[in-house]
């Protein structure tokens, strides 16, 4: 079941692998579909996953199919699409210079219109939660409010959205505006986007691309 769904799960850990925001296992990928969720099994590098090494488990975790076991940050996962009804896919990674901007920051501020095009705005950077822990489910719905990412303190970001795609495009920008963020403040003082050049930014990514299906 979900054959195709499972393999869009693969396709976007590798996808973490080539934009260099996981190393070797490290974080996940995970979907709500059809009133289950699809997670990424623990411990095994994504290019090396097969679809049937995916895991199909009910909102609760159980597992409905799937012979492996399910990444460690499953309880906070499932914590996540419990509590936000609107999210169907979720990607945790601990990518090097968001994790860096969140040792510093207290947010990310919305200074880059890629970056607001992706998360829809400036990224609050959450409380320390471990690996494994409900707490980084908790603090994931706590602190991201109407936004597509958020860092978690000492160990890494959490990305959502409706779509797979949109988890993706929220982590792979907040990447590479994290590393401008690094950039600029070697420099100097970074400028930042008002308010109303954030709103027009969303907006105007409403409109990007070949249209959703
Ligand atoms: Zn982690």
């Amino acid at each position: 079941m979900y054959e195709s769904e499972r393999q869009q799960i693969i396709d976007v850990g590798i996808a973490l692998d080539r934009y260099r925001l996981i190393s070797l296992s490290g974080g996940n990928v995970s979907m709500r579909i059809g009133g289950h969720i699809l997670v990424t099994p623990s411990g095994m590098s994504y290019e090396t996953l097969v679809p049937s090494d995916v895991v199909v488990m009910d909102p609760k975790g159980k597992v409905i199919e799937g012979e492996r076991r399910p990444s460690v940050d499953t309880v906070a996962l499932l914590h996540i699409y419990s509590n936000m009804p609107d999210v169907n896919a979720v990607i945790h990674t601990h990518q090097p210079y968001a994790t860096a901007v969140g040792l510093i920051l207290d947010e990310l501020p919305a200074f880059c219109t890629t970056l607001v095009n992706a998360t829809l705005g400036a990224v609050t950077v959450a409380p320390y939660s471990s690996a494994a822990s409900l707490d980084m489910g908790v603090r994931t719905v706590q602190y991201i409010g109407d936004k597509r990412a958020v860092i978690l303190r000492n160990h890494g970001v959490v990305t959502l959205g409706p779509t797979l795609k949109d988890a993706l495009y929220a982590a792979v920008y907040l990447e590479d505006a994290s590393r401008s963020w690094c950039a600029a403040r070697a420099m100097g003082t970074p400028r930042i986007l008002t308010p109303e050049q954030v709103a027009e930014a969303v907006e105007s990514f409403r409109h990007y691309g070949q249209g959703r299906k």
